[in-house]
């Protein structure tokens, strides 16, 4: 598992080992180089002084061949001398340095890599007199000296190879377990928080040294907290502003309510009195008869008209005759029920539709306005006007609910009250 991870491309210790073990393996490599030479070096040293004990050993029985020109026994000498496994060649040279014998144990076509050698010359004593009788020189070669430090080398490479076999997985596993784990849970983390879009996550991982991992943690922590007040700060804007709005539409559509009521109330008035106009009185009126009709309901219809208001006009001028006309509606609203529609259907003309009202009750009403109205007196600057009114009154009695049958005969009633004398109620 760790060395499938590690043999993955762009793997992050692969990288890091490619690195290390290029410059581990170089510094080996030549550690291990110098380690070879050296011991080849000893080795050979230790080759020569054997060659120069042999030499020692072999000097005085050569010498005396020499010295009794006894041939055979100097070539059963060098013989024996070539069979040593560290001899690879001798040579003999008499006085003059002319060559006597030259052996090798190798052949032309297996000459070895290096050859080294040992020389010393070879004596005769007489007399107490040394004379000089040639030289003899022994040869080693490479071979010999590879052949006696292969062990050591062995031993040397094997080392090396342990050494960095140990040091790559010691490497791998250190990795593993102090880095590429905790990576591996930070990035897991961190993909679960971006998956679930979740901030208000902490990482939160299995390390409790105060490390370079833990301190990337606490700042990834400190950068999601900021994130989360960051966006909490933003829901908190938004809902102000969402706030703000609902608040701002609930007034403009209240207003808007209250100018379309205005309207309303506006458009089914009498701008000067401030009673229902004639076209919202006949409306209203209709539907008032046609529900007092189903529930078998007595509704009277009442027809008010001033008398002389032209004379008052004439006399006081028109602001008085408004004063006089907002004056009536004032009075006669003090006299009715709330429930009772009360109109100005003509330039000084007033209608009553009173539900749930007889003939008899609608007409003591009416009377009751009558005086009401002869009795009191419209005070505008310093002029006191008087002024009476003629009424006529229909009811649905006689089976009829409809506003402008009622209105015909009222007005009717009316023209009687006003020929009759004016100031009075007809029904
Ligand atoms: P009658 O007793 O027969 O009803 O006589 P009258 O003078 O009241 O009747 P007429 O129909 O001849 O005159 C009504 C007058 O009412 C005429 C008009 O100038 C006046 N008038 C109508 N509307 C208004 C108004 O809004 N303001 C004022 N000041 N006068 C109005
Ligand atoms: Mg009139
Ligand atoms: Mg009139």
């Amino acid at each position: 598992m760790i060395f499938s991870d590690f043999l993955r491309p762009n793997n992050l210790s692969q990288k890091m080992m490619r690195v290390i073990f290029s410059i581990y393996l170089g510094v080996t490599c030549l550690i291990t180089s110098a380690q070879f030479l050296a011991e080849y070096l000893k080795t050979q040293n230790s080759i020569a002084n054997e060659l120069k004990q042999l030499e020692e050993t072999v000097r005085s029985p050569i010498a005396t061949s020499l010295w009794q020109y006894n041939k055979n026994q100097l070539n059963v000498l060098v013989t024996g001398l070539l069979k040593m496994p560290i001899i690879k060649g001798v040579d003999i040279s008499d006085k003059d340095y002319n060559n006597m014998i030259s052996e090798r144990s190798y052949t032309r076509s297996s000459v070895p890599l290096s050859v080294f050698k040992t020389e010393s010359d070879l004596f005769w004593t007489l007399n107490g007199k040394e004379i000089f009788l040639g030289s003899l020189t022994l040869y080693s070669s490479s071979e010999v000296v590879l052949e006696r430090v292969f062990f050591g080398f062995y031993l040397i490479a094997i080392t090396a190879i342990i050494k960095l076999s140990v040091l790559f997985w010691l490497f791998i596993w250190a990795f593993n377990r102090y880095l590429a784990a905790p990576f591996k849970e930070l990035m897991a983390q961190v993909s679960e928080v971006q998956a679930n879009q979740n901030i208000s996550k902490r990482i939160e991982l299995s390390v409790n040294e105060d490390n370079e991992l833990k301190q990337l943690q606490d700042n990834m922590n400190r950068m999601l907290s900021t994130m989360e007040d960051d966006r909490k700060r933003l829901l908190e804007d938004e809902r102000a502003k969402r706030n703000w709005l609902e608040d701002a539409v609930a007034k403009r559509t209240e207003a808007l309510q209250i100018s379309n009521y205005k309207l309303k109330w506006l458009a089914a008035r009498d701008s000067l009195t401030g009673a229902l106009n004639r076209g919202s009185f006949f409306e209203t009126g209709q539907q008032l008869l046609t529900l007092s009709q189903r529930r078998k309901l007595e509704v009277s219809f009442v027809l008010m008209d001033l008398d002389n208001f032209k004379a008052i006009n004439d006399t006081y001028g028109h602001f008085i005759g408004d004063q006089v006309l907002i004056h009536f509606i004032k009075t006669i609203k003090g006299l009715l029920r709330e429930s009772d529609l009360v109109a100005r259907v003509g330039g000084e003309e007033f209608a009553l539709l009173l539900p749930d009202t007889g003939i008899e009750d609608a007409t003591r009403i009416a009377n009751k306005i009558r005086i009401a109205i002869g009795a009191s007196t419209v005070k505008v600057e310093d002029k006191t006007v008087t002024y009476t009114m003629s009424t006529g009154i229909a009811s649905s009695e006689t089976g009829c609910y409809s506003a402008d049958e009622l209105f015909k005969r009222a007005d009717l009633k009316l023209y009687d009250a006003k020929n009759k004398g004016r100031n009075r109620v007809e029904k």
